[in-house]
């Protein structure tokens, strides 16, 4: 009877281990499976991300073609080309005092610079950082105009009498970052209001001379010289500091190009009353557009759900705003697709809550356990306990986003080089490489996500030196400008300055 027992006992107590065995071997086979399923996302993900050479010199081509059609005519183009009719550049000879004024959103800055005329100095330079209140975003021109008008008094008024400023009469650069139909170099008219403004009577009007009216209202002798764009002032303080600067690159939140283009190319201008060789074009080059590009079902929902669908195609494939978000679509579908993140939180579904700085974060992690990857992915996602095996998925994701992004940018400056024969190939009329004699050729380039992604811009260059060639890379160079929407700025101040006749 007891040998009956221990034989039961030991028959259920194998069939339990078997059945623990079976149990294990299944759940092996289970993860195994769920494994494969997200690789397979980021496998796909990683094809149709792909930017080889020959795609990229495709994305160059379309983007020379893009910029002639722009040039062409107005709405030739999803390029809009604006004529910037800056045509003095900053060349380093300038002297005397200037000053800037940085209108980017909910807050400006002003600024002022003293240059002493010697070739690439700025004495110095000094910046005052201000909130607009609120209830000026919704007002009337004049209240705004004269909160501005009223600090910029006030910041001239700290000036030190030095020399240099002495019996010049005061000017200023004025950076809006909101869309204009640009008159001449001093005058443009709003089209909209954008990131929360809404000063009705102001759409329409001349937004130079608004601030310019204020100005004397408060009594302060100060001529707007010049109103420019961000990238704009970037490739002035380029140029001030290197003669050989033809272009210049923000990649930051947002993204955007200008570039130096001959007068006579510019076709949608002729007639217009100009003796200069050449102008800076504002391309808004993010809302270039070509089906070269490498686009995949995040990119098509991410536009899809943005408040501008069909705008600013290329700037969601590129820059800082965005890379993050594709990041997150993408794991937010590996979690859908398999079960290796466990339980999904709510947090994943909420657009924009993985940050580029993230991913720039996680795909820099040189921690020998990417605890910089486990840290985001359980402080900002809510997903904890993510195996090592995972957390080196989600970098690679982070990978693939962002080289995409960068070689992208890449192209796109090489097709600016391209336009304007720069690129060793003759420009986009052809000709013989052993024809051209390559010259010295310096892109000015800022932006938080090209200054601060370390990997983002090691991919950049790395494309750029694949789709040129060593031969003829050699002779671009990139060049990295700081503030240039305020600095440069105030440079072209100077060089659209009454006191100064200094040309291009
Ligand atoms: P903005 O473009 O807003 O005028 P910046 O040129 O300073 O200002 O760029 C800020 C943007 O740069 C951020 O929105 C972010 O997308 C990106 N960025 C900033 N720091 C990093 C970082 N460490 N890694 C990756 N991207 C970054
Ligand atoms: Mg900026």
């Amino acid at each position: 009877m007891e040998r009956k027992v221990v034989v039961v006992v030991a028959v259920s107590v194998a069939a339990v281990a078997c059945g623990m065995a079976a149990a294990a071997v299944g759940w092996r086979v289970r993860k195994r499976r769920e494994w494969k399923k997200a690789v397979r996302v980021v496998r796909e993900v990683e094809e149709e991300c792909e930017t080889s050479v020959e795609r990229l010199r495709q994305v160059v081509d379309a983007m020379a073609v893009e910029m002639h059609a722009g040039l062409a005519s107005e709405g030739g183009s999803k390029l809009k080309m604006l004529l910037t009719h800056v045509h003095n550049l900053p060349n380093g000879s300038e002297r005397g005092t200037y000053y800037a004024l940085d209108l980017e959103g909910t807050y400006f800055r002003v600024l002022r610079v003293h240059l002493n005329g010697q070739q690439s100095a700025i004495l110095e330079h000094e910046v005052e950082l201000q909130t607009i209140p609120q209830h000026l975003l919704t007002s009337t021109s004049k209240d705004f105009f004269d909160f501005i008008a009223s600090s910029l008094k006030e910041f001239v008024e700290k000036e030190d009498d030095s020399e240099l400023s002495v019996a010049r009469r005061k000017e200023l650069g004025l950076t809006f970052s909101f869309p204009i139909k640009q008159i001449s170099v001093c005058s443009g008219i709003l089209i909209t209001w954008t990131k929360g403004f809404s000063i009705v009577d102001m759409v329409g009007k001349d937004v130079p001379a608004c601030l310019q009216e204020a100005l004397v209202r408060k009594g302060l002798d100060l001529r707007v010289a010049a109103l420019v764009n961000d990238t704009v002032g970037t490739l002035a303080l380029g140029h001030y500091h290197d003669a050989d600067t033809v272009a210049a690159i923000v990649i930051g939140t947002s993204t955007n190009a200008c570039y130096l283009e001959r007068t006579d190319a510019i076709i949608k201008c002729q007639g217009l009353l100009t003796t200069s060789r050449s102008m800076v074009v504002n391309m808004e080059w993010g809302n270039f557009w070509s089906s070269h590009l490498p686009r995949t079902s995040y990119d098509i929902d991410l536009n899809a759900e943005s408040p501008n669908p069909n705008d600013q195609g290329f700037e969601k494939m590129i820059s800082g705003m965005y890379l993050g978000d594709i990041v997150r679509r993408i794991i937010l579908k590996m979690s859908l697709e398999s079960d290796i993140l466990g339980h999904i939180s709510s947090k994943f579904s909420m657009p924009f809550i993985l940050s580029t700085p993230m991913i720039a974060a996680m795909h820099e992690d040189d921690s020998p356990n990417l605890r910089e990857v486990e840290r985001i992915l359980k402080d900002i996602l809510e997903i904890p306990d993510v195996p090592l095996k995972v957390r080196k998925l989600m970098m690679k994701v982070c990978g693939i986003v962002t080289r995409r992004a960068a070689r992208l940018a890449a192209a796109g400056i090489i097709g600016i080089l391209k336009k304007i024969g720069r690129d060793g190939s003759g420009g986009i009329t052809g000709g013989r490489r052993s024809d051209m004699k390559m010259r010295r050729t310096v892109v000015a380039i800022e932006g938080g996500l090209y200054s601060n992604y370390t990997l983002f811009r090691e991919y950049l260059h790395e494309a750029l030196h694949e789709i040129l060639g060593e031969d003829i890379a050699k002779h671009v160079i990139l060049k990295v400008t700081e503030d240039g929407s305020g600095i440069g700025t105030a440079l072209l101040a100077a060089s659209h300055s009454s006191n100064n006749v200094d040309r291009i």
